[in-house]
């Protein structure tokens, strides 16, 4: 793919048995993208829909060529079908987007200028979430900010997938080869310029959530021990706790052998359960230390990203 055939613009969204929202989501996408002008592509993944998903893309890409249906063997979760589709997409700029109309497609207008301005990623932040239930804003809040907490890459609170990012950008993402993926997080692990544009989360325009609680609850841990080994570490404090009242069980134990307030067989008894209980905690967390390094090893991420060298021989 040579630079000059490249649209300018590359919409991608990840579609799960949206047949309901796809012909209103074509619809205002096409009129936004009519309003900035120049080519552009909207790349549709279909992530193994058992409604009339499929047909409705094809017909879409039979209708308007800047359409492109994309259909994975089965169903992947939205994070796979997002990558799927941000690995055949081809723009210089990419707006990544739900299909379900939640992130409103008119704010790309916005985007696109804080992006002129020199931002490599422009990312939605939800102001207020409409239409979605107490439990759904309450479970998002806590997991945005323990996930906050457990890791040192600056994830933006409140911020799905919806944004817009560089080619520069995208390149790096997709030459990361870690499985599961947390595109989000990943995103924020690029660096360079990052800028939130608040928004107001809309309810969806049809159909219902396709994340039930049990694929929140895979997303979070995913998200989480991609981004964090502090789990894995959690023995190694709990190591070091048991190992410091082991020792002070070994010292009253003895001490009260010395006074003669024990049973026979007591103070040994005791000294080698706290001291080995201890100890069997603080190994568990040295092997959690090397499995955490083997982990981030085996994820193969880039060491640094060059953002931009200046002068040199010329
Ligand atoms: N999605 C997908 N595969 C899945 C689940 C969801 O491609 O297994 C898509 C879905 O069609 C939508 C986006 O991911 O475009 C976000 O899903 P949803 O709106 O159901 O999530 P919510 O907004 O409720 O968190
Ligand atoms: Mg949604």
């Amino acid at each position: 793919m040579t630079l000059a055939n490249r649209p300018a613009l590359s919409v991608v969204a990840p579609c799960y048995n949206e047949q309901d929202v796809l012909p209103e989501f074509l619809r205002r996408i096409g009129t936004v993208l009519d309003g900035v002008g120049g080519a552009s592509e909207i790349v549709l993944v279909d992530d193994g829909s058992h409604d009339r998903t499929w047909e409705v893309l094809t017909e879409a890409a039979a209708r308007d060529p800047r359409v492109v249906a994309v259909r994975l063997m089965r169903n992947h979760g939205h994070q796979l079908a997002l990558t799927a589709g941000l690995t055949v997409c081809r723009g210089e700029r990419i707006l990544i987007i739900d299909a379900d109309l939640q992130d409103p497609p008119e704010l790309l207008p916005d985007m696109m200028v804080l992006m002129d301005q020199g931002a490599d990623v422009v990312y939605g932040q939800r102001r207020q979430r409409e239409g979605e239930g107490l439990f759904k804003r309450a479970t998002a809040a806590a997991f945005y900010r323990l996930i906050g907490r457990m890791t040192d890459v600056e994830i933006p609170l409140d911020a799905g997938d919806f944004r817009l990012i560089t080619r520069r950008v995208l390149d790096l993402l997709t030459a990361m080869p870690e499985r599961h993926r947390f595109v989000r997080g990943m995103v924020a692990w690029i660096g360079g310029k990052q800028v939130p544009l608040p928004y107001d989360r809309k309810a969806r325009v049809a159909g219902e959530s396709k994340y039930p609680l049990s694929k929140m609850v895979r997303f979070a841990a995913d998200a989480i021990t991609a981004f964090s080994v502090v789990p894995l570490m959690a023995s190694m404090t709990i190591g070091w706790v048991m190992a410091a009242v082991g020792f002070a069980f070994f010292v009253y134990s003895i001490i009260g052998w010395a006074f003669g307030h024990t049973l026979p067989g007591w103070t040994s008894l005791m000294a080698a359960v706290g001291v080995l209980g201890g100890m069997q905690f603080l190994m568990l967390g040295i092997i959690g230390a090397y499995l955490g390094r083997l982990y981030d090893q085996s994820k193969g991420r880039p060491l640094f990203m060059i953002r931009d060298i200046v002068g040199g021989p010329k």
